[in-house]
């Protein structure tokens, strides 16, 4: 049998006729770049995350770069977030020649703990206190970080909050939807996000006009009006067809969503059938509606050897992620240690992604589990 850790292809083949509909109206009106479509999907993504806009951009990395330069931050600033994710949360802060401040996660959510909060900012001395200005929470996995004390901290400190919900799309805290609760929310379309586009894309959300505002400008170079330019911007644009194919999909999230919950509960009673939750740490649910961007599971032991036993057994994994981004390369300069963030680098270790996607049969879900069982004999 054959698992992969993702497959695409049979959601493509359930919505070919609905997305070659959308696509052909777009190739017909020859109108590419922004415009009505990329204006409806903006309307449904503000009123699905609960919040009064949202502006289509190129990428989820864009997404938190325009949101960082929205914010006002510039090199001389600094910027608070966890060393446990994709790479392009802090790089967009970097990329605007600001510093990465990073600061642990939680054991068991794998997200930016609010108590390490309080300590990252002792460490730094009081005129780089005052140097940072914002701070990006990540909902990791699929699953919303601990936003109360977080929102208080940053009010204390007087700090933006940009929400990286690049992997949570109808994720919620104490029912509030991720995206909702910063400043803004910063989404990615990218293929294998939930929400996935045909290519890059990406959604920022927020509730002030004037962010809204400032964003719609930044996206298009910074010009208003055209040919106008008050701020330095970028080409940050979403387009038409990548707006009419997300627009399709959206329609079938709640779905999909439901179907990896559904997923999630049978690897849970699989695993405990198997005994296997002894070995294996499974996903905490801290939050109420965690939708699964990934199944995560920690290994403590033989984790890259269950990886190649899997692989073997035709079963797909992912590690996210093997170096946490205090200790990677280009950040060396900012002179992090391994041991800084224990948490973060005992999560990188330990972590393996399962196969969650919503169209895999009971049959498959049986055989990883029975696989990894195998695995411990
Ligand atoms: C995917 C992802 C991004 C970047 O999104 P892209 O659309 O690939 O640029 C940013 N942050 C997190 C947490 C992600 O998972």
């Amino acid at each position: 049998m054959k698992v992969p850790l993702l497959d695409l292809k049979e959601q493509y083949r359930s919505l070919k006729k609905e997305i070659m509909a959308a696509t052909e109206a777009v190739y017909e009106s020859q109108h590419f770049i922004l415009g009505e479509r990329v204006l409806s999907l903006e309307e449904s993504i503000a009123r699905y995350c609960g919040t009064s806009h949202a502006v289509g951009v190129s990428s989820g990395s864009d997404a938190l770069l325009i949101s960082l330069m929205a914010a006002g931050i510039s090199a001389n600033d600094s910027v608070l977030t966890t060393p446990y994710s994709f790479f392009a949360t802090a790089g967009a802060i970097a990329r605007l020649g600001a510093r990465p401040v990073f600061a642990d996660i939680d054991p068991q959510t794998f997200n930016l703990s609010p108590e390490t909060l309080d300590l990252a900012m002792e460490k730094l001395t009081v005129p780089e206190r005052k140097q940072v200005k914002a701070i990006i929470p990540v909902h990791l996995y699929g699953q919303c970080a601990d936003m109360d004390p977080i929102i208080q901290f940053a009010k204390n400190n007087d700090l933006v909050v940009v929400e990286d919900a690049a992997q949570a799309i109808g994720s919620e805290y104490q029912h509030r939807r991720a995206g909702s609760m910063g400043a803004c929310g910063c989404f990615s379309f990218f293929p294998s996000k939930n929400l996935g586009a045909f290519g890059d894309g990406g959604v920022v959300t927020t509730h002030s006009q004037e962010f809204y505002h400032h964003l719609k400008i930044l996206r298009s170079h910074g010009s208003e009006p055209k040919y106008h330019h008050k701020f330095v911007g970028g080409n940050f644009r979403l387009d038409a067809l990548q707006a009419a194919i997300v627009s399709v999909k959206l329609n079938h999230l709640d779905h999909w969503t439901a179907a990896r919950q559904a997923n999630a509960a049978k690897y849970r009673k699989l695993f405990s059938q198997n005994g296997l939750h002894e070995t294996i740490r499974l996903p905490v649910e801290r939050e109420n509606r965690h939708i699964y961007n990934q199944f995560v599971i920690m290994v403590p032991d033989k984790r890259d050897d269950l990886r190649d036993f899997l692989a073997q057994a035709g079963i797909g994994t992912e590690v996210y992620y093997p170096v946490p981004l205090h200790l990677q390369e280009c950040f060396a300069y900012l002179g992090y240690q391994p041991g800084d963030f224990k948490v973060a680098e005992k999560a990188a270790r330990n972590s393996l992604a399962i196969p969650i996607y919503p169209e895999l049969s009971d049959a498959q879900l049986e055989y990883v589990a029975e696989t990894i069982k195998l695995f411990y004999g």
